[in-house]
């Protein structure tokens, strides 16, 4: 049975490397039938940040990713909040002891403070000296006793064994030569994130670990401790690194890459998605567009590189672009964009409003196929260059006349041509209506024309085609803007 989880520590908000570490944990849960599950790492209690916990959980649901089991919706082998756990870790660690895989350390912080500024003066790495190995169990009787402050340490194997990752192949790494023994128990009671992870990936059944490429090295320091306890380790897989285009790492100081950002500018969160996993590979073609459903038919982990995934925001909206246009194309999810943009348009232009046919669904309706394919985002419709399809343009007969001198018999050219046309109005139609009203003004050339109708209808000088304008706003409203000019 396949079991994954997603283990962010709440000490900061969810951002596109964690989101897009959860997805490919939840599209490898959905493609093999399996279990995504998130377990929230809070053991270090100092650098919890407030509410991160809730909108971690928060951002999974808005992005379409929700877990299976999680803090908020409980599950079989919880609770998934790791301070909830504390005595599981302990009596775990004393098993270690027992077992002389772990030992009490009386080290006080001042002795580790001075250990770590010789290595340091003399160009070494800091490393524990393991000192509190060689006590006899009568000393750490005594020491216990007195009530001294303790931790708990994992006794290192002089090496790791080399283990296949799924993603960088196999590894070795020689943990023992590098650091002293870890803590897994600190002095307030509170696992390490190294015992915290191994034993909760134990207890609650994950079968395959995929995390950031940042874990592969204490990847042979768990596998260890799966070892001493006798346990058998998950399946390991690391995914490569998100970086800036410039292959830097990402920057979380702008704020601009955390997902709540991204869902106050009305980004489409499968455009997010897409976005995070185009760049990451995981898939045998490389297209945009792929919608949840696709990425789990078309996810092949085998074609996960090791090489970092460049991350360029720019391209956002382009996805969010293709997105929003399959979003309209469907009926269901128009009719929703249609409800959220009633409302915009009462909020943005609200008195402004001189015709309530805009707010009408078919009239929305409309605009947005026509849009489609050409908009980034919803909001881009609330902008000026839009506002003609909401307010009623304003102008001068200044501006009318500089066009030309023939405005009421082009209007009236207009109307009679909507006349003709009815109630249906097409795009390709009209433009080659237009072309052949130009032909009955006298002195008015093609250009101008177009000119003086993209003035009336928008009060603007460029946006969409003209014919384009008028289907969208429909022939009462077009009668409605070229009155006026008759008089
Ligand atoms: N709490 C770790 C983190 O914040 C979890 C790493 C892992 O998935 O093992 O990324």
């Amino acid at each position: 049975e396949v079991r994954v989880r997603f283990a962010p520590s709440p000490t900061g908000f969810l951002h596109l490397g964690g989101l897009r570490t959860a997805l490919y944990n939840y599209i490898f849960a959905k493609k093999y039938g399996g279990t995504f599950i998130l377990r929230l790492e809070d053991t270090d209690q100092s650098r919890l940040v407030p509410g991160a916990a809730e909108s971690i959980e928060d951002m999974l649901e808005w992005a379409g990713i929700p877990p299976d089991e999680s803090p908020r919706r409980g599950g079989p082998l919880g609770p998934y909040l790791q301070s909830q756990r504390l005595d599981l870790y302990n009596q775990i660690a004393r098993e270690l002891v027992e077992c002389d895989h772990g030992y009490y350390c009386f080290c006080s912080p001042q002795r580790l403070e001075l250990l770590k500024r010789e290595a340091l003066r003399a160009g070494e790495t800091p490393r524990y000296d393991n000192r509190c190995r060689h006590l006899r169990a009568d000393q750490v009787q005594e020491m216990l006793a007195k009530g001294a402050p303790h931790v708990i340490r994992f006794r290192l194997e002089a090496s790791g064994e080399p283990f296949q990752d799924l993603i960088f192949g196999w590894n070795h790494h020689e943990v023992a030569q590098v650091e002293g023994d870890p803590v897994v128990i600190k002095a307030d009671g509170f696992p390490t994130y190294h015992l915290a992870n191994v034993v909760d990936d134990h207890f609650m059944e994950i079968s395959h670990v995929l995390r950031g490429s940042e874990w592969l090295i204490s990847t042979a320091k768990h596998l260890l401790m799966y070892r001493a306890l006798g346990w058998q380790p998950p399946a390991f897989g690391h995914l490569p690194l998100l970086t800036n285009p410039n292959g830097s790492k990402l920057s979380k100081r702008q704020g601009d890459i955390f997902i709540e950002n991204f869902q106050k500018e009305a980004v489409l969160p499968e455009a997010l998605l897409d976005f995070t996993t185009n760049c990451g590979s995981g898939f045998t073609t490389n297209r945009n567009g792929r919608r949840l459903e696709e990425m789990i038919s078309e996810f092949n982990p085998s074609k996960i590189t090791t090489h970092s995934a460049l991350l360029d925001l720019e391209k956002l909206p382009e996805f969010n672009r293709i997105h929003l246009q399959q979003r309209i194309e469907d009926e269901q999810k128009c009719n929703a964009l249609i409800k959220d943009l009633q409302q915009q348009i009462q909020q943005v232009y609200a008195a402004e409003i001189h015709n309530q046919e805009v707010l009408e669904e078919d009239y929305i309706r409309r605009v947005l196929h026509l849009r489609k394919g050409h908009i980034t985002s919803l909001r881009e419709l609330l902008r000026p260059n839009y506002s003609y399809l909401w307010v009623r343009p304003s102008f001068s007969s200044h501006q009318v006349a500089a066009l030309t001198k023939e405005a009421p018999l082009i209007a009236s050219l207009v109307l009679r041509l909507l006349e003709e046309r009815g109630e249906e109005l097409s795009v390709d139609q009209l433009s080659k209506d237009l072309k052949r009203l130009t032909e009955q003004t006298k002195a008015t050339k093609y250009r101008e024309v177009m000119k003086l109708l993209r003035l009336v209808l928008s009060g603007l000088q460029q946006g969409p085609s003209v014919a384009e304008m008028m289907v969208s706003l429909g022939p009462a409203e077009i009668r409605h803007r070229f009155q006026k000019l008759l008089l």
